[in-house]
């Protein structure tokens, strides 16, 4: 009989890092493996940002900081939110973790009791389902498809909110989509929200500067519902620091306060050298965070031009992330003579295994029509590993009707 809880007995593998542990393995083992599985900038982190870590350790930073973060950090993070976002958290409304993943753990687990339902945009990223899960509260997920471009309507919201919702949570820039909320598009949802007082906002912003239509908006912005918006970021993405691992969040002062709570029986926080280097890199010096975005639409142009060239992929426009999110449904029920496509999950283990391209499967994200496609990586490897889908699905023919 298995030892473990039954609480992470059902709780399922991030399918994120799970395809990114197996390609791995089939790196490992010799083989060829082009790995577009996990969401995580190539570059380097900017030379400033690192100089400051640097010269933190050089300081002799090497104590336990305040649970919620610095001080001084807290600041900059409160600035950073009138700056970027024209949101006004105060330093104590701000909350520093390590990476975002545990800003939204600490955030669902400070909210949800229970019972209580959270609402998801769908198409959501893994680790949602799992926090939710794990808060014992219950995922109520909005389907919002490819025709949609991913995004859910203002009449989806409404017609899903129920006595027992309790939080409604969305990406924009989205992972898997790349789909993009417009101002009006917030704005709308934000009027929905705002005729339903006990039910918060939990916005996550993670890819905001990697937005390829010329403005991140945060819906912390609308004045009828920002107390209860709890805007999450972090610097994995825009600084390429995800190994750093700093999230942050700005939130009302109660849930401010309970994540701390939370935080300081978990971790303590995150590591004071990464802080240190936060307060660089959440100042004005942008350049190097704005040239990773130009490269990412380069390469968003390029992806979407091979992908496009596939008969049967369905592939709509990202409009931010590093993400395509191609519909692979008129592969089902086809087959290679030894392989047969039932479902997403079987065409991403045979894409892995037949041209060693690894992707995600859309049905960890909520959907089970598309599989995700990271496109962080140089130019040359995403026109290989596309050519190489492109030779896999020309393998695969309609299986005969018996
Ligand atoms: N939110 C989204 C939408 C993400 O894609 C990620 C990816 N890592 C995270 C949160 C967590 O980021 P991190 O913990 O690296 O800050
Ligand atoms: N967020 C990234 C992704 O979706 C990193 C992996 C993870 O944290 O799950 O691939």
């Amino acid at each position: 009989m298995t030892k473990i809880s039954d609480r992470l007995n059902n709780l399922a593998e991030s399918a994120t890092l799970k395809m990114a542990a197996l390609s791995r393995e089939l790196k490992n083992e010799g083989k060829d493996v082009i790995a577009l599985s996990l969401g995580e900038p190539d570059f380097e982190t900017p030379y400033h940002i690192r100089e400051a870590a640097k010269a933190a350790i050089d300081a002799g930073h090497n104590k336990y900081t305040p649970v919620n973060g610095l001080v001084e950090l807290r600041k900059a993070i409160s600035n950073k939110f009138k700056r970027d976002n024209g949101l006004d958290y105060s330093h104590e409304q701000i909350v520093v973790s390590t990476g975002a993943k545990q800003s939204l753990a600490n955030v669902i687990n400070a909210l949800v009791n229970p019972g209580d339902e959270v609402i998801v945009a769908s198409p959501f990223w893994v680790s949602y389902a799992a926090q939710v899960q794990l808060a014992e509260g219950k995922l109520v997920e909005l389907h919002a498809g490819i025709d949609k471009d991913f995004k859910v309507t203002p009449e989806m919201l409404e017609s899903a909110i129920t006595d027992k919702t309790k939080v409604f949570l969305y990406s924009s820039p989205c992972n898997p989509t790349g789909a993009v909320y417009s101002k009006d598009e917030l704005e709308a949802l934000a009027n929905v929200i705002a005729k339903h007082e006990r039910i918060f906002v939990l916005a996550d912003e993670i890819y905001e500067h990697i937005n390829f239509i010329g403005g991140h908006e945060s819906i912390g912005q609308f004045e009828n519902i920002k107390d209860r918006v709890i805007t999450v970021n972090g610097l994995s993405k825009g600084f390429a620091m995800t190994g750093w691992r700093l999230g942050y969040i700005g939130a009302p002062l109660e849930v401010a306060k309970a994540c701390t709570k939370m935080q300081g029986q978990i971790t303590s926080g995150t590591s004071v050298i990464t802080q240190m280097a936060a307060i660089t890199a959440l100042g004005d010096n942008l350049e190097r965070t704005f040239q990773m975005r130009e490269a990412f639409l380069r390469r968003r142009n390029l992806v979407l031009d091979l992908l496009g060239k596939i008969p049967g992929l369905k592939v709509n426009v990202p409009e931010g992330a590093f993400y395509v999110f191609p519909d692979a449904s008129a592969f089902f029920g086809t087959s290679t003579g030894d392989t047969t496509i039932n479902n997403v999950d079987d065409l991403t283990m045979y894409l892995l295994q037949d041209c060693h391209v690894a992707v995600v499967t859309g049905s960890a994200f909520g959907n089970p029509n598309c599989f995700r496609i990271s496109y962080a990586a140089a130019d040359e490897v995403l026109v290989e590993a596309v050519d190489r889908i492109k030779q896999s699905l020309a393998k695969l023919q309609p299986v005969p009707v018996a």
